[in-house]
């Protein structure tokens, strides 16, 4: 697994390569705007000149970007939908123009609607995005959620819905959260849990469709619902299931990315940690 973080892009996105490189990475993953924001700055052509070349100086691999927390595919506001929509279609093209393969996002939440006809809102968005975006590359990738309120993605059969319903099968892909998955009622705290995990993330959606990792522990116990991050080894996972993830021979390209809290010190020690688990 290639290791990293969520690093901030304070003072600018050519910033992140070099947090990233005192944070300890070999790869990142950032917001390409605020985060908490409807509104879509330009990316300015010399500050993503410099981030590829900060990037290949500090020796960072392109991981992924994440959308905004305000996307939602499965609302039944038509307003917010379209939002969501153009958001991530200009986020690809962003992502793209940066040299990110990945944009993560979070499926949805469907506010009392109905799983169903939320999953079906989601599958629609994702075939409207494509056909809207001018990017040609980059990627969606779903990201498994914990589970709380109404939103979708905390079980694998949401994701291989959506997953199955797009027809361009090369632009979209899974990012496990361990901390959501945990929360959603899958354990990997054991060998056998943890392989029963990823067989069944196999069976049913398939790993080929596995693009990236979120390395987190829980607060919170498993199936709890409930999404709390805590540093790794700190929570109710524990090292172990960890130890499983960076030492699986599968998953030895993919980028596993902390969004555990504490800042730039704590992503420090928690990708120690990581590293001592890496049996070579
Ligand atoms: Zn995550
Ligand atoms: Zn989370």
């Amino acid at each position: 697994m290639v290791l990293g973080a969520h690093i901030s892009i304070a003072g600018g996105i050519s910033n992140a390569p070099i947090y990233g490189k005192d944070t300890t990475c070999d790869t990142i993953q950032i917001f390409t705007k605020n985060q908490m924001q409807w509104k879509i700055p330009v990316l300015n052509a010399d500050e993503v000149r410099i981030f590829k070349s900060r990037m290949k100086e500090n020796n960072i691999l392109p991981g992924t970007v994440h959308s905004s927390y305000l996307v939602n595919l499965a609302s039944a506001d038509s307003n917010i939908l379209r939002r969501s929509i153009c958001d991530l279609a200009q986020e690809l093209e962003r992502a793209e123009v940066l040299g990110i393969n990945y944009v993560v996002f979070h499926p949805g939440a469907h506010k009392g609607e109905g799983e169903e006809s939320g999953l079906k809102r989601i599958s629609d968005s994702i075939k409207e995005i494509f056909s809207m975006s001018q990017s040609k590359k980059s990627s969606l990738i779903l990201e498994t959620t914990a589970g709380e309120g109404t939103t979708l993605g905390y079980k694998f059969e949401h994701l291989a819905e959506i997953v199955d319903s797009v027809n361009d099968q090369e632009r979209i892909g899974v990012c496990i959260d361990t901390c959501h998955i945990f929360a959603a009622g899958y354990d990997i705290r054991d060998e056998i849990s943890y392989e029963r995990t990823i067989s069944e993330f196999d069976r049913i959606i398939g790993l080929k469709f596995l693009k990236a990792v979120h390395l987190n522990d829980s607060k919170k116990e498993l199936s709890s619902r409930m999404d709390r991050h805590e540093e790794i080894g700190c929570g109710k996972i524990g090292l172990k299931g960890f130890s499983f993830f960076v030492n699986d021979e599968r998953f030895k390209s993919l980028p596993g990315i902390l969004e555990t809290p504490g800042g730039t010190e704590g992503y420090k020690k928690n990708l120690s940690v990581l590293r001592g688990l890496v049996i070579h």
